[in-house]
């Protein structure tokens, strides 16, 4: 097994936000996703970042107001479907898309790969079929950006997963049979059922907790971000405890290395093909 982590495009945010420690400068927010080699042959992708599917979901209002928040920069050649093309792989060699949450930057691709069948969790299954219109944008949830047939397609870890069990950090993890390497583990806060993985790659061992924090540094100093997130994020006091799992998963494993999607530190995750 394999897993390697490619960019598509990034928005800009204001580092106040994300450290209130820091001065008031824009930020990269880069839309990271993962490429993950299934034993059985073919691929699963985690997120797909950003594509021109962005651009067009947020014309209408009330989506507009989404890329008015974040607004953002892609170049053709970053696009899922560019780099999978560089790297050979056919669109339908990709059998899997796990959704970690349903925010813009992270499902903007999924209307590209029309034979690829969805998993996430039932609760961010369950926030999406509820909200709708502006209530929708509010969470970060553009049903623009999700296919036609996504019923159809979309399975959850809580049916799919062979075990599933709270980990003794506190934190709810899921073996799916298709991933057999990869422990699928839940992060509330965030985003309603939000989910990262755990794996081991050349004797590494990494923790990928998506948007559970978006920067290390401030997640290792237990600073957390400015209020005016809450607006947007699903609940604080699930986020705090997301992070003193991690924290305590961390602990656990001083050689081990925890990532977050769009903190600077992921470049280096980055496979640069
Ligand atoms: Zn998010």
């Amino acid at each position: 097994m394999m897993v390697r982590f490619f960019k598509s495009g990034y928005c800009t945010s204001h580092s106040k936000v994300v450290d209130p420690r820091t001065s008031f400068v824009e930020i990269p927010f880069s839309a990271v996703w993962a490429l993950i080699d299934l034993p059985d042959g073919g691929f699963a992708m985690v997120d797909t970042g950003y594509t021109e599917h962005f651009i067009t979901a947020t014309k209408p209002f009330p989506d507009r107001f989404y890329r008015w928040i974040t607004p953002i920069q892609l170049q053709p050649e970053e696009t899922p479907l560019a780099i999978l093309k560089r790297l050979n792989i056919a669109v339908d060699e990709i059998r899997w898309i796990v959704i970690s949450h349903f925010h813009g930057d992270h499902i903007a691709g999924l209307k590209d790969f029309p034979k690829a069948q969805f998993i996430c969790t039932a609760s961010a299954l369950e926030e999406v079929n509820r909200y709708k219109g502006f209530r929708a944008v509010k969470r970060g949830i553009l049903h623009g950006l999700i296919p036609r047939d996504f019923v159809e397609r979309v399975h959850t870890f809580e049916a799919m997963a062979a075990k599933q069990f709270t980990d003794k950090y506190g934190l709810q993890r899921y073996e799916w049979e298709i991933t057999p390497e990869i422990s699928w583990v839940l992060l509330p806060g965030h985003a309603r059922g939000m989910i990262g993985f755990e794996f081991t790659q050349e004797s590494r061992t990494m923790l990928y907790a998506t948007d559970a924090a978006w920067s290390h540094i401030a997640f290792s100093d237990h600073v957390l971000p400015m209020p005016i997130v809450k607006i947007f994020i699903d609940s604080m006091s699930a986020m705090e405890n997301t992070w003193n799992c991690l924290h305590a998963w961390q602990k656990d494993h001083p050689n081990g290395e925890i990532f977050f999607t769009h903190c600077p530190k992921t470049k280096q995750l980055l496979d640069h093909e």
